[in-house]
């Protein structure tokens, strides 16, 4: 490859304690935490709003709680702290439902928190302000000047300034894709084969004909009652089968162009779809689940594609970014054929970018491996308690129904002033479909953000702060922690 050497700049130096990378759903909670408890702090976020995956994968937060009734015993809310405030305030404005129990979903997610994306972006960049921290806008992590595994600065690129240097104490990584710790050189693995998504909210929608559809073809798996525009009681959650309902779309849909469908009524019947007119329909990758808290909307449909060769392909991505359009077409226009209540459907937003489930997975101190989930592993420098398991009811959380998050797992090795917080934590793959939630990624949030600040103001290294001053810190701000 043809090569151009870039000429050396001088930078302007901007200082501060503490440097979050990435406004999404960790590195808000940790600039907030971190600011509250003293810290002149900054956040760089490269799009023109915070608020991260947790806008534009799933809206239905997983989890504050510990699954209840399918073990015939109380859910407890177990996260608490700055996420529990975030939903409080986002309640005062109509943005979510706040917490609510599912009628169908005991073994999964007993219960659901909903979120209005737009309320989200507002809410929390008010929070920040609040809390007094610099919120840097379309500015791209983009470089890290590092000495004997010491952080000395982070660089970016402003959109408005242009090249910049950040000169702190302490450095969060919570850019999702671990890219500050790539930069800074720490060891990390790039998940292949990996599932992303561009989710699309769907508006024009009778929610009631559409709950209806997917439960007379008998794929609902969940539904949840809540407020929608203000009015209790009313569809907010559905949650649906995508084999059952998406192969009677399919057979629908093939009869309409006068095709056979591939497979017998029996075969449907019994679930034994042959194996390539399964993959005929996993072409579509929908996610049939939708949550809506608005008349006539559904906040999210969930379009995927597999990206073979992970998240190190430029070809590859940009290709994603239309195939995922190509997809969302195809998707709304099976159902404005097919489905009642979608006649008039129409995309109302998509996200600015494709987002990923896993980026690359950052090597922390300690990797949360599932056998301590499944056991309900709490550790003596735990941060934060968290009692989801997405492969559930494979995997149940267990114990009492929570686990610890250690200090050990969010600090990154070889670097002395580094955390890693969010989705790029946790190399089990299994464990990490627990870990990388968003309740989780808020709770490490807060543990990271308050001991960036503590560090920062003593002037004693991360590691060398006993870890009972930082729980006792985190139980005074609101975090449970037993
Ligand atoms: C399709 C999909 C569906 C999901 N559904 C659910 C669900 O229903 N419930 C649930 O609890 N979880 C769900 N998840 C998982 C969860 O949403 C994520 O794991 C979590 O939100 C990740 O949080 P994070 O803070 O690690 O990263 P993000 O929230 O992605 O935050 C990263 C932030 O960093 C910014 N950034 C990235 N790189 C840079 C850079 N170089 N410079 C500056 N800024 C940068 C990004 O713009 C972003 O704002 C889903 C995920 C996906 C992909």
């Amino acid at each position: 490859m043809v090569t151009y050497i870039e000429p050396a700049k001088e930078l302007p130096v901007y200082h501060y304690d503490v440097v979050v990378a990435g406004g999404g759903t960790a590195g808000v909670v940790a600039a907030i935490a971190s600011a509250r408890t003293g810290a002149k702090t900054a956040l760089i976020e490269a799009k023109g709003y915070v608020g991260g995956t947790m806008l534009e994968g799933g809206t239905t937060l997983h989890s504050f709680f510990t699954l209840g009734k399918y073990f015939h015993r109380e859910s407890r809310q177990i996260v608490k702290g700055i996420a529990q405030e975030i939903i409080d305030r986002l309640v005062a404005v109509g943005g979510s439902t706040g917490h609510l129990e599912d009628k169908l979903g005991i073994d999964y997610d007993e219960h659901c928190t909903l979120i209005d994306v737009e309320s989200v972006k507002l809410v929390e960049a008010e929070m920040l302000e609040e809390a007094g921290v610099d919120i840097w806008f379309n500015t791209l992590v983009a470089g890290a000047d590092v000495e004997n595994g010491h952080i000395r600065g982070m660089i970016a690129q402003s959109r408005v300034e242009g090249r910049i240097y950040f000169e702190a104490k302490t450095f969060i990584d919570a850019t999702g894709w671990g890219d500050l710790s790539a930069y800074a050189g720490a060891d990390y693995i790039v998940p292949k084969e990996y599932s992303i998504a561009n989710s699309v909210g769907v508006a024009g929608v009778d929610v009631e004909r559409y709950a209806k559809y997917i439960e007379e073809n008998g794929g609902l798996t969940g539904i949840t009652y809540g407020p929608r525009d203000g009015e209790e009681g009313q569809i907010v959650r559905i949650g649906a089968s995508f084999w059952k309902v998406l192969s009677t779309l399919m057979a629908a849909h093939k009869k309409a162009q006068g095709k056979d469908p591939g497979y017998t009524e029996e075969e449907l019947a019994r679930n034994r779809i042959p194996v390539n007119v399964q993959k005929e329909m996993a072409k579509l990758a929908l996610t049939l689940g939708i949550t809506t808290i608005h008349e006539n909307y559904f906040m999210y449909l969930k379009v995927n594609y597999v990206m073979k060769e992970g998240l190190s392909s430029q070809a590859e991505m940009t290709k994603a970014e239309i195939e995922l359009r190509r997809r969302q077409a195809a998707a709304l226009d099976l159902l404005r054929k097919n489905i009642p209540g979608c006649e008039k459907a129409f995309i109302a937003r998509s996200s600015p970018t494709f987002c990923t489930r896993r980026g690359r997975t950052v090597i922390c101190e300690h990797d949360i491996s599932n056998a301590e989930i499944l056991e309900g592993k709490h550790f003596d420098d735990d941060i934060c308690y968290f009692g989801f398991h997405d492969l559930a009811p494979k995997y149940h959380v267990g114990g009492d129904g929570s686990y610890g998050i250690p200090l050990r797992a969010i600090l990154v090795k070889g670097i002395d002033n580094l955390f890693a917080v969010g989705m790029m934590i946790t190399t089990d793959y299994d464990a990490y479909m627990s870990t990388r939630n968003t309740v989780s990624c808020m709770g490490q949030g807060q543990a990271a953000g308050t001991l960036a600040a503590m560090a920062a103001k003593s002037g004693l290294p991360l590691r060398s702060i006993p870890v009972e001053t930082l729980q006792t810190r985190l139980k005074a701000d609101g975090v449970y922690l037993g």
